[in-house]
């Protein structure tokens, strides 16, 4: 079967968490799953990493955490090179159904990974026989990522209460 592109981008809030939700639905219908994270990676800290580890879920990091507080983007873009290989690698391993690449987005908006080497992977993923189905998520996707996948969801923000001023990342929402 042909795999599928998923997008999950925009401003809103649950991009990652939905595509964690399909991965948790994956899992349950007997999918084998893998979790690449780009960019921001708090690996120690997020309850869903933790969980991906008890359940025995491969999740690699690949980042070197918020851009604001880097001096330079060489090592971000090192481990976002590293990261797109380590994809590529298991997705051609043929041991995974579904492949989240969490904040790759960024990677790409910023040119640390080449966008048309990524879109031509994207190809060869379509191209493949029972090859993983890929779920991309992270704002700012670009039209020429949105013309590949073959599903493209924008969130949206109409609130975020994060804005109200006085409430910050909240255990179970948020970490
Ligand atoms: P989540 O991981 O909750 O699904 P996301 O993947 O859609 O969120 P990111 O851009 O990865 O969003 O940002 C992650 C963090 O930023 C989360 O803590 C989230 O609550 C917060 N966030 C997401 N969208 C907004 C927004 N529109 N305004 C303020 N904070 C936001
Ligand atoms: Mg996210």
């Amino acid at each position: 079967m042909k795999p599928l592109v998923l997008v999950y981008t925009g401003d809103g809030k649950g991009k990652t968490t939905a595509a964690l939700g399909c991965v948790f639905r994956a899992l349950g219908s007997g999918g084998r799953c893998a979790v690449i994270q780009f960019i921001k990676c708090d690996a120690q800290s997020t309850g869903e990493c933790r969980m991906a580890h008890q359940i025995g879920l491969l999740w690699e990091c690949y980042g070197k955490g918020f851009l604001w507080n880097q001096e330079s983007l060489e090592p971000t873009r090192e481990e976002a090179l590293k990261g797109f290989a380590r994809a590529r690698e298991l997705a051609a391993s043929g041991q995974y159904d579904l492949m989240v690449l969490d904040e790759v987005t960024y990677a790409l908006s910023l040119g640390l990974i080449d966008e048309r080497e990524f879109l031509s992977w994207i190809s060869e993923i379509h191209e493949m026989n029972d090859g993983p189905c890929l779920i991309i998520t992270g704002r700012g996707a670009s039209m020429a990522l949105q013309t590949a996948a073959d599903t493209v969801t924008e969130m949206k923000e109409i609130k975020h209460h994060f804005k109200s001023g006085d409430i910050k990342a909240r255990k179970f929402i948020e970490f």
